[in-house]
């Protein structure tokens, strides 16, 4: 059983139910972006999704949003031109049902508008379903900001200090939630997954959408589950349950 198979069924206890970014010589951006070396392509037979369990998410906790400030070097301070790649909101049932709370960040459209509109390829789609943003190619033209109807994406205003090697930003360049994929190539599972499983609330599952065996796959099967915004069709791969 992999590490991320592991996390994920202990996870899964919750019931039954660019520029001026320095790096080392010969290391290039997009290799530290796709955190894996180009000989190892991520794989067609898996795509990576994240299904959000809004009954479980409690709306005073916010140990994702801090978790991956911490992981992936962004500023905790939250200011109106600050990067931020996963935001807590609150869900309003249109029906008179009860408000519910919920983390956002990118969706990993299967159709993703944000890769249809960009004029260099920065923005790309891996094999896996990540949807990411290749800092060298990327112009800071912001098309993409004004296509993605989830507003997950920011646009890097200041220089960047404090950056992970890992995770490599940039000033004039935009950036999101990359599912943390330097961690999901060296079988770990993104950290916003690891710390709303620390504080008991479980609220949020990671796993391979494309094997019906896996957790996610069983739950999704199992209990309705909706994606944000269904009628943009863009097919995400992050899905919620209890909206
Ligand atoms: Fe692109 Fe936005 Fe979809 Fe993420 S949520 S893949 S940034 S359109
Ligand atoms: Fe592409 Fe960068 Fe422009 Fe977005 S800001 S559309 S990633 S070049």
């Amino acid at each position: 059983m992999s590490g991320i198979d592991h996390a994920r069924r202990q996870i899964l206890a919750w019931g039954a139910a660019m520029a001026g970014v320095t790096l080392a010589p010969g290391v290039t951006l997009f290799q530290l972006a796709q955190g894996r070396p180009p000989a190892e392509p991520a794989s067609k037979a898996v795509r990576w999704g994240m299904l959000v369990d809004a009954n479980r998410c409690a709306s005073d906790c916010d140990a994702c949003v801090t978790a991956c400030d911490k992981e992936n070097g962004l500023s905790g301070a939250r200011t109106p031109t600050s990067a931020q790649w996963i935001r807590k909101v609150t869900l309003t049932d249109l029906r008179g049902g009860p408000a519910k709370s919920a983390p956002v960040m990118c969706q990993h459209c299967a159709e993703p508008p944000c890769v249809d509109v960009c004029p260099t390829g920065a923005s790309f789609k891996r094999a896996d379903g990540i949807v990411l943003v290749d800092r060298h190619t990327c112009i800071g033209c912001r098309y993409c900001v004004m296509a993605c109807p989830y507003q997950a994406r920011s646009f890097v205003h200041e220089p960047v200090t404090d950056q992970k090697p890992e995770v490599p930003r940039g000033k004039g360049c935009v950036e999101s939630c990359t599912l943390c994929v330097h961690r999901i190539d060296r079988d770990r599972i993104p950290a916003c997954v690891e710390a709303c499983a620390a504080t008991g609330h479980k609220a949020i599952l990671f796993g391979n959408l494309n094997d019906p065996a896996s957790e996610i796959s069983q739950r999704i099967a199992q209990f309705p589950t909706t994606a944000l915004r269904p009628d943009l069709r863009l097919d995400p791969s992050v899905r919620y349950q209890g909206l």
